[in-house]
């Protein structure tokens, strides 16, 4: 049955409330958490992964997940990482992609901007590399370019001794990015790696294309991925693809000032649960982390007071040792 008349708009008063008062805040596409499955999520992880989902809900976006798996694979790991985001009250929509599964399609893009110049093989190994780009003159870090004007005897030669590497051609030293974090960043975008020498695509590839495949307008990620934010908005405007809105959140330290890790101690959701710390009073800490009012025991809590404006731009520093020894002290 047919309800409204053909050719009927919603006047505007109906559209009004998805556009008025904050058009940034619109819903348009998709959050999403990226997690790679090397591991079980430890706080930090789980501190990013809450934040995605907190800042897409509440801008009334999807939240997609992705399990990059084209690096490191620990067998069972994507299946307990995707139980601790259940656990903790996440909720996404659709199916998570396995990012392997789209490797034809990496490629297939790499073969495009091959066919229009844009790509060269590079057959440095790491130790060359680390070696040229620590040479005086370059940008710290950069790729200094070795292969890039070779002739073809050249890359036959070379072809032969060792598989190549696919970098692109970039046509630009840096480039800025917007984070509604960090505001402007510009970093460097040098002739970075597109395909691996095993040919397998290179993370900073996959994830642009795997983000406009998944219709992500909006990357909330640790800030330890800031400074590859340029390369991947760079890339993303050479493929015409729409650049994501960046929002890199401040990363989750042990004491010593490092990124946490699972050396650190009871850091996963399994070993806090080992230690008498279930998923609700995980939660309370990490909302007290991200200084949000009132005691938040479930990730709705968290979303019925997430306030962007609110959130510390300081990492959090932890001491798992710490929380052992308040437990001890609490029980006895
Ligand atoms: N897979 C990456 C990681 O687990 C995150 C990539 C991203 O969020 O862009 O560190």
């Amino acid at each position: 049955m047919r309800t409204t008349p053909p050719g009927y708009r919603p006047p505007p008063d109906i559209l009004a409330p998805m556009t008025s008062s904050r058009p940034d805040r619109a819903a348009r596409g998709a959050g999403r958490y990226a997690p790679s499955p090397s591991g079980d999520l430890h706080l930090g992880n789980l501190r990013t992964a809450l934040l995605a989902w907190a800042f897409a809900r509440s801008t009334g976006r999807r939240f997609v997940l992705r399990i990059e798996d084209i690096d490191r694979v620990r067998p069972g790991a994507a299946e307990r990482q995707l139980a601790d985001l259940a656990a903790l009250g996440l909720d996404w929509d659709g199916e998570p992609l396995l990012q392997s599964a789209r490797e034809a399609e990496h490629r297939a893009v790499v073969a495009r901007l091959t066919a229009g110049g844009r790509t060269y093989e590079c057959y440095c190994t790491r130790r060359e590399i680390q070696a040229a780009a620590s040479a005086p003159h370059g940008a710290p870090g950069a790729y200094p370019g070795t292969c890039r004007d070779l002739d073809d005897a050249e890359r036959a030669r070379r072809r032969a001794e060792r598989p190549p590497a696919v970098r692109l051609r970039a046509e630009v030293g840096s480039f800025t990015v917007q984070d509604r974090l960090h505001g402007a960043h510009t970093g460097l975008v040098d002739d970075f790696v597109l395909l691996r020498n095993d040919g397998r695509p290179a993370y900073n590839l996959a994830v642009v294309l795997d983000d406009a495949h998944q219709g992500v307008d909006q990357v909330v990620r640790g800030d330890d991925l800031l400074p590859s934010t340029p390369r991947q908005a760079y890339l993303a405007a050479v493929l015409g693809l729409p650049e994501p809105e960046w929002v890199h959140v401040p990363l989750v330290l042990n004491p010593h000032g490092q990124r946490l890790a699972k050396r650190d101690g009871a850091v996963t959701l399994a070993d806090l649960a080992a230690a008498g710390h279930g998923p609700a009073e995980v939660m309370g800490w990490i909302g007290r982390s991200l200084g949000l009012p009132g005691r938040v025991r479930t990730a709705q809590d968290v979303l019925a007071v997430f306030d962007e404006d609110a959130l510390p731009r300081e990492p959090w520093v932890v001491d798992p040792a710490g929380w052992a020894a308040q437990r001890a002290v609490g029980t006895s």
